[in-house]
């Protein structure tokens, strides 16, 4: 396929492989973040570690949707299918995150009341939007979540809900940010005053990148001394990105790189951060999985758009709530632990009956693993 395929060579990859461990000096170590859990599939799915030298170290970062949402917004969601009557809808992944009392919305919508509520599987937010104006009896509620990438297409479907006047559709809104989420990693105690997680740059976000450009990280760059490359999803992009981090660690720069040229530039797309800044605005605080209360790090929906604002609507009350104990997904999503170092993976929990967000999404950590790597893992251990 025309514009996959050159990025997949294995060749290019090869030569790629053998740059990196050419220019990586022999007397340090390399630790890079990609933040995104789409380079976490790609680095899992192509074996980009193993073509990796062993002092160059890729860590997991918390940018996958779906394994930074606490139980507790899962939760509310529940509680509006089985108590308030509401047909939730939500993208699949959703589904099968584990929320309180071993529920999740996919075990939940076998208790909901059908005579007036549901829990639907959907592929965009238009669907919701399509359900509401179709069924105009129907309390329809979109479960909306993900970082800046999904943001502008709920702004569309609340503009436009506003618009046609369609009192019985609203949004939970559970959208995230890229950059406060890699500032409150930077100012972990595990990378602040541990050294624990040592970081010498991130592989930063492709998608999300399209959309609030490549300046926003010019702050971590300039601020924390660290160097950030963006980067595209396929296993080239990845491993150039890494190349291009080495250089800078070596070169002593800390810079702003953007090795997706074909789709992200410095301003980003205007007309989209327009429509999003219209229809939201700031939390103060936004509880994420892994990473506690982190200040200004999601959005809600502003006061002009409150009739489609679920939580203003239903008077939603979040209350947070503990992960599961033997879960580690908060220390992998800070880059503190491995999937490899929970006594749940590959055993208890698995794609099929994840235990935690992390198993969820083909972009977790723990999936990815499991579904790429599991048996090297498991080699390593053996020998
Ligand atoms: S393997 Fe399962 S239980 Fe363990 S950290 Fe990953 S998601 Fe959580």
């Amino acid at each position: 396929m025309k514009y996959v395929d050159e990025f997949r060579d294995g060749d290019v990859a090869r030569g790629l492989a053998a740059a990196i461990t050419r220019e990586a000096r022999a007397d340090r170590n390399y630790s890079f973040m990609e933040f995104c859990g789409g380079h976490t599939h790609a680095i899992s799915r192509y074996g980009v570690t193993d073509l990796l030298p062993p002092n160059v170290r890729m860590i997991h970062g918390p940018g996958c949707p779906v394994c930074v949402l606490p139980i507790g917004r899962i939760d509310l969601a529940i509680e509006l299918a089985l108590e308030r009557g509401v047909t939730i809808c939500t993208y699949g992944d959703c589904m099968r995150v584990p929320a309180s009392e071993s529920l999740s919305l996919l075990k939940a919508k076998a208790l909901v009341d059908k005579t007036r509520a549901d829990i639907r599987m959907i592929y965009s937010a238009t669907d919701a939007l399509a359900l509401a104006r179709a069924e105009p009896q129907r309390e329809v509620v979109f479960f909306a979540i993900g970082f800046e990438t999904t943001t502008p297409p709920t702004a569309l479907v609340i503009k436009q809900a506003k618009a046609e006047g369609l009192a019985n559709f609203s949004v939970l809104c559970n959208h995230v940010l890229t950059p406060a989420a890699i500032s409150s990693i930077l100012e972990s105690p595990e990378v602040r005053q541990y050294g624990t997680v040592p970081l010498d740059g991130f592989v930063g976000p492709a998608h999300v990148s399209t959309v609030i450009g490549s300046q926003p990280y010019e702050f971590f760059a300039e601020e924390y001394r660290k160097p950030v490359v963006i980067a595209g999803f396929e296993p080239l992009d990845v491993m150039q990105a890494i190349r291009m981090l080495v250089r800078q660690v070596n070169e002593g720069r800390a810079e702003v790189e953007n090795e997706f040229t074909r789709a992200v530039t410095r301003e980003g797309n205007l007309k989209a951060q327009q429509l999003v800044s219209e229809v939201f605005e700031l939390r103060r605080s936004f509880e994420w999985r892994g990473l506690g209360e982190v200040p200004y790090s999601a959005l809600r929906i502003r006061a002009d758009f409150a009739a489609h604002d679920a939580e203003a609507k239903f008077a939603l009350e979040y209350r947070s709530v503990a992960d599961n104990k033997a879960c580690e997904c908060g220390a992998i999503l800070r880059g503190v632990k491995k999937p490899q170092d929970c006594k749940l993976f590959a055993t208890v929990c698995t794609p099929e009956n994840p235990m935690g967000s992390c198993m969820v999404s083909s972009e977790g950590a723990c999936a990815a693993h499991f579904t790429y790597g599991r048996f090297r893992d498991i080699d390593v251990v053996a020998a």
